[in-house]
């Protein structure tokens, strides 16, 4: 069986009004039908994490994880190490995140951010947990941190990445993968590109960050598992292999990333409700 997983989704977020307003479970049916296999559901507060988990439990082949977002401190309030690591006794609970530094919509709360994410790095260091980090147009202080609190040790992967090359390959360089999100076809990309043609295959993931973020051509409506296709389809053009072939090579970097078995129950074995728009391209093509 060709997988095909969305490495990041925040599927709990949807508003449930894009795409005729479709309920979760028709959410699914969709992502089923463009052919995916599994997804990986985050959480970015400890509280939300049992919340999200009540939402996603029944879907078969959907992972999550658990951290502090760096936009969501106030929420999360004085988290604790011990919340966190509550949440990532789950054996569904597969890394530590979204966590990370974002200086482009909170940069005034950049003392608590480093903070929290210094904290973060050594809890997955401890539990040895992977981390999914989000950085956002703080690329210095991202790396000073990876680098001083040993997140080499760990592992993980950057997502939704939107840095230059260079972050990419001082990214590369501690062992991290880049998973690469709609931006990657946005006109104003390029300097996503660039990064994209210089990661090598095999530290690649691919991802919507959905409900934000949709992809070309569906800009602008509420993302969603499904257009993930899209991304694949445009980074595998990128790279000059078949969306299949790229299916494949990113999954199986999940696996190994995540240290998860695909071959056990994904999401081609949900039985949702009947819904008209998955007979829709792109949801219902192969892949090839
Ligand atoms: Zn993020
Ligand atoms: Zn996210």
């Amino acid at each position: 069986m060709t997988c095909l997983v969305d490495s990041h989704c925040h599927l709990n977020s949807l508003s449930l009004k894009g795409k005729a307003g479709a309920t979760l479970p028709e959410i699914v049916m969709r992502a089923k039908a463009a052919g995916l296999t599994h997804a990986l559901c985050v959480a970015c507060t400890p509280q939300e994490y049992a919340q999200m988990t009540a939402a996603v439990k029944d879907f078969p082949g959907i992972y999550r994880s658990a951290g502090v977002h760096p936009l969501n401190l106030e929420e999360a309030g004085d988290w604790r190490e011990e919340d966190l690591s509550a949440c990532l006794q789950d054996p569904q609970a597969v890394a530590l995140g979204e966590t990370g530094l974002d200086y482009h919509y909170a940069a005034e709360t950049r003392r608590q951010q480093l903070d929290s994410f210094a904290r973060q790095i050594d809890l997955a260091v401890s539990l040895k947990k992977p981390l999914i980090i989000h950085a956002r147009e703080a690329y210095q202080d991202t790396l000073a941190l990876m680098r001083s609190h040993q997140a080499r040790d760990c592992g993980g992967v950057m997502h939704c990445f939107c840095d230059c090359r260079e972050m990419a390959r001082d990214c590369l360089d501690l062992g991290y993968y880049i998973s690469f999100s709609g931006i990657v076809t946005f006109k104003a990309g390029e300097n996503v590109r660039q990064a994209a043609r210089y990661v090598p295959l095999d530290r690649m993931l691919v991802e919507t960050d959905c409900p934000y973020l949709a992809p070309v051509p569906v800009r602008g409506v509420e993302n969603e598992p499904a257009f993930v296709r899209y991304t694949l389809e445009f980074l595998a053009g990128l790279k000059g292999v078949s969306a299949a072939q790229l299916a494949d090579i990113t999954s199986r970097n999940f696996a190994e990333l995540f240290k998860v078995d695909l071959s056990g129950p994904n999401l081609q074995q949900y039985q949702g409700p009947e819904f008209s728009t998955y007979k829709i391209e792109p949801f219902s093509r192969p892949l090839s």
